[in-house]
């Protein structure tokens, strides 16, 4: 198990040099927005000639920190890519944050630029870097992107600038579930290796299930991003594969799953990318069998826990659909472990095997590797583990040991190396000294025909420390002690929640999928 191959010898060694690759895909179209169209060439000419802008009118030089602040325009392709063809440090900011929450990002990271949209624009403005604002007003001080971009010519070059693998490239700040968010920094050859990762993982779902790669090499793969760039599962499992595989890539204003079946139809999407709720939805729109989305032959979903029940419903009404579940994390570059296909469906509640690069071990507090088959943390190694986190010399020593990630996941590894999620390290009651995985209580109402979502949070506890509780969300009517009957069928009696709260609008999760826990503890404890 953990078979690890690190000798492919094609991983662009840098982002210039996948830059350089993309742009052999020539007048293929890459982005599409709306009906705005980019191919790979006019892509590549536009990065470059605001690599050049970047360098001579605002004095970016290697190392420097560019963040950009939008949506998921073209525009943000462009910015991203030029920061990098600079030599920059390109800081995707959450375009969901708050003008304070910007700030925070702008000063942690001492961004020198901001490319942002109108959008941002105010909040943005005189914070301290320079701005640039495309689509919207551009306020006193700041200049438009279309102005600083200026004349785009055919003979324009990437500025010379001399990158190492191991020089930082991002930082993505993750996404603050178990705390402030963290800017994680990651190098050259952990973007590069990317989307020989993802490229590989595809490979290898289609020859587990005996098909044979040949056959689906050369095909043209459109993919509708249903996710932002600025979080790793947009910028890197999506967006750079793309750029290197010549596909295409269309975006979204933001994600909505009307729309989104409409683009299915309208640009006969291949693949869509995104998180578990993206897919949920796309599939209990009441207009689904309105479209033709025949072109959708692959769904692949990630960075948060799958509802038991997607799978299911995907297989019913979408049968013959590729899906697979990605487990990764911003500190991993997106992708480090995946299950697809046949291994999917005998291993639903598996995150898979890890990616060809990826080493897997699982540990105990004192650090020990535990054998096949028991519970710890999940720790990674591999080209895709980034350098650490910016200007947090604690975070990352607790973080990355002896050349380890430590995840904060607990799981646990089959005989046959599939790696299954249990709970998260903070996501765990502790009642009485027993530890209670969430996870675990979850998967178990989700069995309940009636459970259309759940969340299992600890109540504080005089005696006990913390006492087991569900908010369920039901499609019909169940009350506590059937639902309580049904889980003692299933698990042992102490991880049976002791108190429920039905609710009938959806549970509070953040864009990535994630339930926000903290969130609801406060709602429905009122703490
Ligand atoms: P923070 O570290 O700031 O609290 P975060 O961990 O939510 O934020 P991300 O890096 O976006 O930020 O998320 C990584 C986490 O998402 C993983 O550690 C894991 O808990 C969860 N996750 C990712 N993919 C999966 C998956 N396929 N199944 C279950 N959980 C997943
Ligand atoms: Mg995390």
């Amino acid at each position: 198990r953990g078979t690890t191959v690190r000798t492919w010898k094609h991983a662009p060694r840098d982002f210039r040099a996948l830059l350089e690759v993309s742009r052999l895909h020539g007048d293929k179209v890459f982005l599409t927005y709306d009906d705005e169209h980019l191919t790979y060439e006019e892509h590549f000419r536009r990065a470059a000639t605001l690599a050049h802008r970047l360098v001579d009118d605002y004095g970016v030089a290697k190392g420097d920190r560019v963040a950009i602040a939008m949506r998921n325009y073209p525009e943000w392709v462009i910015a991203f890519s030029a920061a990098l063809a600079a030599g920059a440090v390109a800081v995707p900011l959450n375009a969901w944050w708050t003008a304070q929450e910007l700030e925070y990002g702008l000063s942690d990271s001492g961004a020198k630029v901001v490319i942002a949209d109108g959008e941002r624009a105010p909040a943005l403005a005189g914070t301290g870097p320079a701005l640039i604002v495309t689509r919207g007003e551009t306020p006193g001080g700041a200049r438009s992107f279309a102005d600083v971009l200026g004349e785009v010519t055919a003979d324009v070059t990437l500025p010379p600038v001399d990158l190492s693998p191991e020089d930082p490239a991002t930082i993505f700040y993750t996404s603050g579930t178990t705390g402030r968010p963290k800017g994680a920094l990651g190098s050259h050859r952990n973007l590069g290796q990317s989307p020989m990762t993802v490229s590989y993982s595809i490979l290898r779902s289609v020859a587990r299930e005996g098909r044979d790669p040949a056959a689906t090499a050369g095909q043209r793969r459109v993919t509708l991003l249903t996710v932002p760039l600025f979080h790793v599962t947009g910028c890197f499992a999506v967006m750079t594969t793309t750029m290197f595989t010549g596909g295409g890539l269309v975006l979204m204003y933001k994600w909505d799953p009307g729309r989104a079946l409409e683009l299915i139809e309208r640009e006969k999407i291949t693949g869509i990318s995104g998180v578990p709720t993206n897919v949920w939805q796309l599939l209990s729109h009441p207009d689904l069998d309105k479209y033709d989305i025949s072109s959708l032959s692959a769904l692949g979903y990630g960075g948060a826990p799958a509802p038991p029940k997607l799978l299911e419903r995907i297989t019913e009404q979408l049968a013959g659909r590729a899906p697979s579940n990605g487990y990764g994390m911003t500190e991993t570059t997106a992708l480090a472990i995946g299950n697809s296909g046949t291994d999917y469906y005998a291993k639903p509640d598996s995150v898979g095997l890890p990616m060809a690069v990826v080493d897997v071990r699982i540990t105990d507090p004192s650090g020990r590797e535990l054998p096949a088959g028991e519970v710890g943390e999940l720790c990674l190694r591999g080209p895709n583990v980034i350098l650490g986190y910016w200007n947090r010399p604690e975070a990352t020593a607790e973080t990355f040991v002896d050349g380890w990630l430590h995840t904060g996941d607990l799981a646990r590894v089959d005989e046959e190396g599939f790696v299954f999620i249990v709970d998260r390290a903070k996501d765990m009651v502790i009642r009485g000294g027993e530890n209670v995985y969430c996870a675990e209580v979850e998967a178990a109402l989700f069995e309940h025909p009636a459970v259309e979502d759940a969340a299992v949070i600890g109540i504080p506890h005089d005696e006990l420390g913390e006492e087991v509780g569900a908010v369920v969300r039901l499609s019909s009517p169940a009350g506590p002690e059937e639902l309580q009957a049904f889980l003692r069928e299933r698990i042992a009696a102490f991880k049976i929640p002791v108190r429920f709260w039905i609710r009938e609008e959806e549970l509070p999760r953040n864009p990535g999928g994630k339930i926000l826990k903290t969130r609801l503890r406060r709602e429905v404890l009122g703490a």
